[in-house]
């Protein structure tokens, strides 16, 4: 700079430092901003990969885990957690390159201008570390309790919105109001708590640091007064200097050290999901089965939904439905029906007994194209917020409008579709929410016409209509029955007398069988089923 000065004169210098600064900010503002161009990527590909994973995973998942789970809480780790974890990368990258690199340099320096003094930092240093880490332990379990928290409101939320019309029709609204208010102080309360501890952090370290940096001060001037030539004046003005810049990354380190924290605990609720197991699960060298030959079989086959549970819903069941058969089930409601059903498809596994397919263990089968053999039509017809079209044609690859349409008419759902304003383009609302129950139903079963799968089972199809749209449900079910294996669950027993066996199922258990003039004959619980219907 003297030499500048001394060729170009002051005036010249003092341009050349604007200049200087000017272009040194530019590069570092560049570089930043660099720097996050980059990191956006990287923060956000964790994310949605995280978050496609979770998905994955939660439809892996067998059934029976969301019986116990709840949904919102869930979906809140599908999104706050998720969220949390993106923080805690940035901060630990942060940690990890940036603040250290400071830290390095500036000691450094330090110990070359008195290794004395700089051991007095090293050797309190530690104070800060360790109440920060106390802090953080401390933080981490608040943000567990918090996440949980919002879980509960998440869960709350879906309900509200899933069962808006029922709260509506009991004016249930201050009740949910009230649980949700009580819900969200008490997330209010936690998260107040973690925002305090968090922004304890920095001005703890802080005072720490400068605590030690006096405790320099003191001894370095102590040093300069006795004036025996190990420091001078000027030097510990340079080691001060230098000293006091390693203080905003200490207090950055530990703000990101509690961000991590967080993150850390959010990773753990995550894990939970991602390394919960698959209880039904396909076996490395399960069979390919591209049809269905000749029967299913219950062998013996016992269940319990509560494992180590004595409570079995289902109890030495024994079965065969030969092919092109139709085995229809009865029983009161919760004799276990649903569930005997459920075991086709493996919603559930059995846990004694065995379920054959063609003599096959359906353990042994892979588990898509086993599902692939069945087609289900339930009670409560589960459809999605999308058109007609893609509802019918729900899982299947490019599947035509012929096909559709061919399927539709079929399900006698063809009529109604045309009658909407965009036909088969139109959308259906939430769960179907703007069609009938009758329509809905028909949607269900032209889903399955569509698919053509050789078993099927029926679970109360028509119970939820009325007489005029069971007529119509009933005749679109009599066409996708057509030579077809069938397991008919109903209670209206009129629909069911033609099947091929009754299966008269009480508390789990094959309480009659027969055809329907033989367990009339019988003259037991069918027969009382039948009076109580008053049908002959
Ligand atoms: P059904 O279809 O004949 O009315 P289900 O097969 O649905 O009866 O239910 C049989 C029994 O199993 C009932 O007592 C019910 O409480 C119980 N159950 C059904 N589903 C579950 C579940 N996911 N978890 C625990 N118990 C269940
Ligand atoms: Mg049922």
């Amino acid at each position: 700079m003297s030499s500048y000065i001394i060729s170009f004169g002051k005036p010249y210098a003092v341009i050349f430092i604007c200049i200087s600064i000017f272009l040194l900010t530019l590069c570092k503002n560049f570089f930043r901003y660099m720097a996050m161009y980059f990191l956006a990527p990287i923060r956000n590909g964790v994310v949605r990969d995280l978050r496609n994973k979770l998905l994955s995973k939660s439809l892996n998942l067998p059934l029976s885990y969301y019986s116990d789970e709840r949904k919102g809480d869930i979906m809140s780790r599908m999104t706050s957690d998720v969220q949390e974890i993106e923080w805690s990368i940035m901060q630990t990258l942060e940690l990890i390159f940036r603040e250290p690199l400071i830290i390095i340099f500036y000691m450094i320096m330090m110990i070359s201008i008195s290794g004395y003094l700089t051991l007095y930092v090293l050797l309190f240093l530690p104070i800060a570390g360790l109440t920060v880490g106390i802090i953080g332990k401390s933080l981490k379990r608040s943000s567990v309790k918090s996440k949980e928290i919002l879980g509960n409101l998440f869960n709350i939320m879906e309900e509200t919105l899933g069962g808006l019309k029922i709260i509506k029709a009991f004016t249930g609204e201050t009740y949910i109001q009230k649980k949700f208010a009580t819900v969200n102080q008490s997330f209010y309360n936690q998260s107040v708590k973690v925002y305090r501890k968090t922004d304890l952090a920095s001005p703890i370290s802080e005072t720490v640091v400068v605590g030690i940096l006096m405790l320099i001060l003191f001894i370095g001037c102590k040093m300069v007064f006795d004036n025996n030539g190990s420091l001078t004046a000027a030097m510990f003005i340079g080691y001060f200097a230098a000293a006091s810049q390693i203080v905003p990354p200490i207090k950055q380190i530990t703000q990101a050290y509690n961000n991590i924290q967080k993150g850390v605990a959010s990773e753990e609720r995550i894990n939970k999901i991602l390394d919960a197991e698959i209880l039904i699960s396909e076996k490395e060298n399960a069979k390919p089965v591209s049809a269905f030959n000749s029967q299913i079989e219950f062998k013996n086959i016992s269940f319990a939904y509560r494992k180590g549970d004595t409570g079995y819903v289902l109890r030495n069941i024994n079965l065969s439905i030969p092919k092109g058969k139709t085995i229809a089930l009865v029983g009161q409601s919760g004799s276990g029906k649903t569930t005997l059903a459920d075991m086709v498809p493996r919603f559930y596994d059995v846990d004694e007994g065995e379920l054959l397919i063609d003599s096959v263990n359906v353990k042994d089968l892979k588990i898509k194209e086993l599902r692939g053999l069945i087609g289900m039509v339930s009670q409560e017809s589960i459809l999605f917020n999308d058109t007609v079209f893609n509802n019918i044609a729900f899982g299947i690859n490019n599947a035509s409008i012929e096909d559709v349409t061919k399927a539709a008419k079929i399900a006698n759902a063809h009529d109604f579709i045309v009658a909407l304003p965009e036909g088969y383009d139109t959308n259906i609302g939430d769960r179907g929410g703007k069609l009938s129950g009758g329509q809905r139903q028909r949607l269900s079963i032209a889903r399955a016409v569509l698919k053509n799968p050789p078993i099927l089972i029926l679970d109360e199809a028509t119970s939820a209509l009325d007489t005029e749209s069971e007529k119509l449900v009933q005749d679109a079910l009599s066409n996708l029955m057509q030579n077809r294996t069938s397991i008919v669950i109903a209670h209206r027993l009129s629909t069911i007398a033609n099947a091929d066996e009754i299966i008269v199922l009480q508390q789990g258990e094959i309480a009659e069988r027969g055809n329907h003039n033989q367990l009339l004959q019988q003259n037991g619980i069918y027969k009382k089923l039948c009076d109580l219907q008053s049908f002959k």
